[in-house]
């Protein structure tokens, strides 16, 4: 039985699996300084049409948490979504890296910041006594499976250039966001004003792993030992970084978010279509969120389904991933119109 609760309920896609394979041959250099890391970094320099510096962590509350660190000292802060996953979900982690760095929540509709909310945090306060902002970071697809629009991270992003702050970008799901305006990589981070980037592997199919993606190279300094002091550098780097050789190489990483963005729109028809369910945000990606009557939820789950609840505005998460078949989303359709009669 396939899942919705999360994106990563799913297994390794075969295009990761095949490369992670294929680099199990023989003896490599360690610690990243082997052909798989060196290949895959170059072809996201190529996806990217840009020099950047990548690198290679386990997870993305490290990825985030260490990027952000990157970017700020201990006396500054970090503006955010109030709903952005480093700081509901990460546990203080970017706190605890930056020693200190404090998250300015602030809000708007369907999960996205706006110029105008970034501007309120901004220009609060700017005397000594405040952590001087020094970061957006911005959710894309967010956290509410919605998307930002290329003019809308470049707003934010110029507003922050302005104002002397730099743009972080968690991409925990990037792949389903570029699929899914069907735009280039770099049209939605380092040209609309990105500096960094946290790239997704492990919703997108990998089985572990995120790129941490530094578009001003001058930021990325000394992150190595970052990552290395906080227990996040790979020793046998080639089984992280080999996995993304074998979804960027071809087309498989847009096709697999493409398909699973298809899911969430044919799950979201479903649901149009049962009056006893009502859809909570746009649906833009590959999550689906709908307030379903309690005694449904409990049936649901009667009948073995998983779905997150306590994830953004409340009502019951549905999250598709690149294997998710249509005869699943079918399969809870059914489920939930027979709960709901
Ligand atoms: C899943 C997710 C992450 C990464 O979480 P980890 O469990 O630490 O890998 C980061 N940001 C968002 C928005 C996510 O959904």
């Amino acid at each position: 039985m396939q899942h919705f609760a999360s994106d990563n309920y799913a297994g390794i896609c075969p295009e990761a699996l095949q490369a992670l394979l294929a680099a199990n041959t023989g003896h490599a250099p360690a610690y990243g300084d082997d052909e798989w890391t060196r290949r895959v970094s170059d072809r996201l320099r190529e996806l990217f049409a840009t020099e950047c510096d990548v690198y290679f962590v386990f997870n993305g509350t490290a990825a985030n948490s260490l990027s952000l660190a990157s970017l700020c000292q201990s006396y500054h802060s970090v503006i955010c979504h109030e709903l952005a996953h480093v700081a509901t979900d990460e546990c203080g982690g970017p706190e605890f890296f930056s020693n200190g760095s404090k998250l300015l929540p602030a809000t708007g509709e369907g999960g996205k910041l706006t110029p105008e909310a970034v501007y309120e945090v901004i220009t609060r306060r700017n005397d000594i006594h405040y952590p001087k902002p020094r970061v957006v970071t911005l959710t894309q697809a967010t956290e509410l499976g919605t998307l930002y629009q290329p003019p809308e991270i470049a707003a934010i992003a110029d507003l922050a250039r302005q104002h002397g702050l730099r743009v972080h970008m968690d991409g925990a799901r990037f792949a389903n966001a570029v699929a899914a305006l069907g735009v280039a990589p770099a049209d939605i981070t380092w040209r609309a004003g990105v500096d960094v980037l946290c790239f997704g592997g492990t919703k997108m199919g990998l089985p572990v792993g995120e790129a941490v993606v530094f578009f001003d190279r001058r930021l990325s300094e000394d992150f190595a030992w970052r990552c290395k002091q906080a227990g996040q550098l790979a020793s046998k780097m080639r089984f992280l970084s080999a996995p993304w050789l074998g979804v960027l190489e071809g087309e498989a990483w847009l096709n697999h978010a493409r398909h699973a963005n298809a899911m969430a729109q044919r799950l979201a028809g479903g649901l149009a279509s049962i009056p006893a369910a009502q859809l909570l945000f746009p649906v833009e990606a590959n999550g689906v969120f709908a307030i379903l009557p309690t005694a449904v939820q409990d049936g649901l789950r009667a009948r073995g389904w998983r779905f997150y609840t306590f994830i953004g505005a409340g009502g019951a998460r549905f999250m598709c991933a690149w294997d998710t078949t249509p005869e699943s989303v079918d399969a809870l359709i059914s489920d939930l119109r027979e709960l709901t009669s």
